[in-house]
């Protein structure tokens, strides 16, 4: 080997050297090493999969399987030139592709021309391409020719994390290998192996931690562990890695989660507030929450504690807890969430965003209840009153069911609506649409549990389609940007018309923008008052 490199990150220090160091992808090592051990080696193979899951690792090795100066071999010596040399990437026979940065029509001309060369040393030419989804259309077609008619001396690998990108012409052309994420468990198994070569001491639920926050990517997992060495020495326990990582202390989440199902928002934002004191970053809690929330959804539908992903450390029984609430109130307490994290990300204020969403949480009706006795109500007539839905934000909700489409606008308001208080904090400070955001949420929930087929359609109607007064759309018609905008363009007019004084004319176009805004409280009240006059 070369000169010592100087520093070698520890996912690429200890990348997988044989199919049988593959973590989590056992089906793939049988399936390669199986052809391999068999002759039936095909000459262009498709792995996909998510980041980080050994896909490059993999097509490594299936390479060093088919060069090895001792094989081909279901597994490879590691031992032999021919072996070391593609470990370290330098074999001349095994050549690895960036699709993202060489993704034009003339790298791939270029590689059909190489293709036609016989191996330098081993037995096989093997191309690794990875990212190919990357590749333009006309690059696609060029390496098509290729894998029509390869030479017998060629193999492909070809890698993505998009297979959806791929031409059916090159899909068809490919053995397929999917790669699956990896379950907590083994790579928190690998993590423990690393960090006992690496002479380090971490406990094991700092490794459960890490391997949970990797999301089943074994490379990020090890990208954090090898921060968190970076980061801390001696003993490293679970607080280096919630400080690391910007989350709170696993008792906080699960006295945040009591809160909520007590419906105590007082309680839940305390709990959350000394998560945040304690280090955590708003958006890391309610990702905490998110995942704690997901084992309560898991629960309340049935499924056994062998899918629970969430450490005894919480404090609680979430599954208890789970069926305690009930799936419906749960699914939209996680859509809560989900809308949260994504505003946050665009937001300043993420503190905030985070306490309101705790507090809608803790607001929540239950509305599985809910559900229970809206199947119990007689039709109304005035369900087609309601105004058609205007929200994209969640159509997971709105799917079960066939929409009849709400016809004759009838009287409004024919029930006292349950208004659901969750929709009140939003509106302050939420962009012009959003007031209808939340509304829909709790609404459209009780459609989801399981009922009577006779039943459902129409007892559940009314409330899929939220009635809304004529002032309030009035209102939210006033208030949106567009007519805003018109209004101002207006106003700036009539104000020209009517005084005629040149010098005036000029000052008044900045004026035109707070003149609008007091016009769209007016106009608001104007609408309700011409409901009353
Ligand atoms: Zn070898």
């Amino acid at each position: 080997m070369d000169a010592a490199p100087a520093y070698q990150v520890v996912a690429r220090r200890y990348r997988p050297q044989r199919f049988a160091d593959l973590v989590g992808q056992e089906h793939v090592a049988r399936g390669l090493s199986g052809a391999i051990e068999s002759g039936r080696v095909g000459h262009a193979y498709l792995f996909t999969g998510a980041r980080g899951v050994g896909k490059t690792s993999a097509a490594r090795i299936f390479a060093k399987a088919l060069q090895c100066a001792n094989g081909p071999a279901p597994e490879p010596c590691n031992e032999c030139d021919a072996c070391r040399d593609i470990a370290a990437g330098q074999d001349v026979d095994v050549v690895e592709i960036d699709a993202a940065s060489n993704r034009g029509v003339d790298e791939i001309r270029q590689l059909r021309q190489n293709v036609a060369v016989r191996p330098a040393r081993g037995r096989a030419k093997v191309y690794i391409i990875d990212e190919v989804h990357m590749l333009t259309r006309e690059a696609f077609n060029a390496l098509l020719k290729t894998l029509e008619e390869p030479p017998g001396h060629v193999k492909f690998v070809l890698c993505t994390t998009e297979p959806d990108k791929l031409p059916i012409t090159i899909l068809s052309r490919c053995q397929r290998f999917d790669f699956t994420i990896v379950a907590p468990g083994p790579i928190a198994r690998r993590l423990a192996q690393i960090v006992e070569a690496e002479g380090a001491e971490v406990t094991p639920a700092a490794l459960d931690l890490i391997a949970r926050r990797a999301a089943g990517s074994m490379r990020d997992s090890q990208s954090l562990l090898e921060q968190l060495l970076g980061s801390a020495t001696g003993h490293i326990g679970i607080d280096e890695v919630h400080a690391l990582i910007g989350t709170g202390r696993e008792e906080r989440v699960g006295e945040i989660i009591s809160a909520i199902a007590a419906r105590d928002a007082a309680a839940a934002l305390a709990a959350f507030d000394a998560a945040v004191q304690g280090g955590a970053d708003p958006g890391g809690v309610l990702d905490q929450l998110v995942a704690a929330l997901r084992d309560c959804l898991l629960a309340s539908v049935g499924c056994g504690p062998d899918v629970m992903t969430q450490p005894a450390g919480l404090g609680v029984d979430l599954a208890g807890l789970g069926r305690q609430m009930g799936t419906a109130t749960l699914l939209a307490m996680l859509q809560i969430l989900d809308q949260t994290l994504s505003r946050m990300s665009l937001s300043s204020h993420v503190g905030v965003l985070a306490e309101m969403a705790l507090v809608r949480l803790a607001h929540l009706e239950d509305l599985d209840s809910l559900a229970a006795a809206v199947a119990g109500l007689p039709e109304s007539p005035a369900a087609a009153s309601a105004a058609p839905p205007r929200e994209k934000k969640t159509p997971e909700l709105t799917l079960p069911r066939p929409q009849p489409a709400p016809v004759a606008r009838a009287e409004p308001e024919p029930e006292p609506r349950p208004e659901s208080p969750v929709a009140r904090p939003v509106s302050p400070e939420a962009p012009p649409q959003s007031p209808a955001v939340p509304r829909t949420e709790p609404r459209t929930e009780p459609r989801l549990p399981p009922k009577p087929e006779a039943v459902e359609p129409r007892a559940v109607e009314p409330r899929a389609v939220p009635a809304r007064s004529q002032a309030a759309l009035l209102r939210e018609t006033a208030n949106h940007p567009l007519v805003a905008h018109a209004r101002s363009l207006f106003d700036a007019s009539i104000r020209r018309v009517e005084k005629r004084q040149p010098p005036a004319a000029e000052m008044a176009a900045p004026t035109t923008s707070d003149e609008s805004t007091g016009g769209q409280i007016n106009d608001a009240n104007a609408s309700e008052h011409a409901g009353v006059e």
